[in-house]
């Protein structure tokens, strides 16, 4: 079965937490706090695996979680990271962002690409030991890993997409040109997943050929196989537009060629622009009085168009139009690797802009924002250093500046995400 959509859940590992612990020996009381940092939480990373071919396998897996992190140990000890999860996929999958469809990342390319990052480790407390507090009781929780819905979406990468109506003869030239076997049979619509070939033209000069099923006139209202399959042609850099110049089906080669362009039309007007070569197959059995070439040849030229006369079951012309395609492709630009619409990295932030102080109708001040959100997460306050700790830090980062300037009074409430005091400068 051929699966190029499919929509999964990944979720980065969570950071190990701080320990707080002290050091012990034999004859010394009162050891340093020697306490931990706690290891980070795996990532969900992807990388492209040749011999994948479709998303099959999303079809039955949909979860794809990282490993959390340990958390830290006495003595200094740190937890042990996270294993990262590796998520293979066929090259040329779209990854996109679950809820808004933006493209986050094209995996065209080698390089493996993080969809979600594990959560850091939390700080022991031997972190926290400074002159004035050599004994601090408390430590960090690991941060939560990242989690997202994601969409996987197949473009295929192919130099040159081969077009046509079902039965011309797309998948006879494809097994005759490249090592490609596919489904070839005389009844319409035998392929029913894309096919990929490798073109050997000379001794390091090769481009890849895609065979798509057919499109066929109301592809657009949803007759044949719909146009699903026409977004594996989308990055084609040339499209070869397979005729029966024959008309052995009883068809006009020229009214075919015209249907499926307007069908192209209709699916993407950057598509329809795409380069066309015009190869009029079946070329053997021609009935010599048929004046289909000839009328083809006026089509084509009128669209701009090469012409080929081939028999791709009898092997004629196929070479000098291998030939041909190769050239054509040495003057187009390479194939397109699609930009990102979003960026997953984390924004930088910054108090002054992710802080935001309200005055409720209850004389309570609120505070929140991004920023805060990050710092309440990491405290333990159930521990009153890690109060303090919290306090100072948000005295650092000028909230109490902020709330000064507000108006507050000493003994008003400050409601910082739910945890509230009473304001004492
Ligand atoms: P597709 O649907 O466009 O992929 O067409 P296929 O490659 O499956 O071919 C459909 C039928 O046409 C098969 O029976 C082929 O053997 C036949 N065929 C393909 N190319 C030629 C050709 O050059 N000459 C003749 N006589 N038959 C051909
Ligand atoms: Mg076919």
């Amino acid at each position: 079965m051929f699966v190029d959509v499919a929509k999964i859940r990944i979720k980065a590992g969570k950071g190990g937490d701080g320990c707080i612990g002290f050091h012990r020996e034999k004859y010394i009381a009162a050891g340093g706090p020697d306490g931990g940092d706690g290891g980070k939480g795996g990532d969900v990373v992807f990388v492209v695996d040749n011999h994948m071919a479709t998303l099959l396998d999303f079809r039955y897996k949909k979860k794809y979680v990282a490993a959390n992190g340990e958390p830290g140990g006495t003595k200094r000890c740190f937890g042990k990271d996270g294993a990262d999860i590796i998520i293979k996929v066929p090259r040329g999958t779209l990854i996109k962002d679950g809820e808004t469809g933006a493209l986050i990342h094209d995996m065209s390319d080698d390089k493996p690409f993080v969809a979600a990052r594990g959560g850091r480790g939390g700080w022991g407390n031997a972190h926290f030991a400074t002159p004035t507090r050599q004994a601090p009781r408390f430590a960090k929780p690991g941060q939560e890993g990242d989690e997202r819905f994601i969409i996987l979406e197949l473009k295929l990468i192919a130099d040159v997409g081969l077009i046509g109506f079902p039965n011309v003869g797309k998948s006879t030239l494809l097994s005759m040109i490249s090592a490609a076997r596919p489904k070839i049979a005389n009844y319409h619509f035998t392929t029913l997943a894309p096919n990929l070939g490798v073109v050997f033209v000379a001794e390091g000069s090769s481009f890849v050929c895609a065979d798509i099923p057919g499109i066929i006139e109301g592809a657009a209202e949803g007759a044949g196989l719909g146009h699903d399959f026409l977004r594996h042609i989308e990055r084609c850099r040339l499209l070869v537009h397979v005729v029966d110049a024959a008309g052995s089906e009883g068809r006009d080669p020229v009214e075919d060629l015209e249907t499926i362009n307007r069908e192209l039309k209709q699916y993407s007007e950057v598509l329809s622009q795409r380069p066309q070569i015009i190869v009029a197959n079946k070329c053997d059995i021609l009935d010599p009085e048929s004046d289909n070439l000839q009328r083809l040849q006026a089509k084509a030229d009128e669209l701009g168009c090469q012409l080929f006369q081939i028999s791709a079951a009898a092997n004629q012309g196929v070479k000098e139009l291998i030939y041909h395609v190769w050239h054509e492709l040495e003057q187009l630009p390479p194939v397109e690797v699609f930009e990102a619409e979003m960026s997953l990295e984390e924004p930088v932030l910054n108090p002054e802009r992710d802080i935001q102080i309200t005055r409720g109708p209850d004389a309570i001040f609120y505070v929140s924002g991004a920023w805060v959100e990050k710092i309440v997460g990491s405290v333990n306050f159930g521990e009153y250093e890690s109060r303090m700790y919290f306090e100072r830090t948000l005295r650092k980062a000028g909230v109490f500046d902020m709330l000064e300037a507000r108006g507050i009074q000493e003994k008003d409430t400050v409601d910082v995400l739910g945890i509230q005091f009473e304001y004492i400068y």
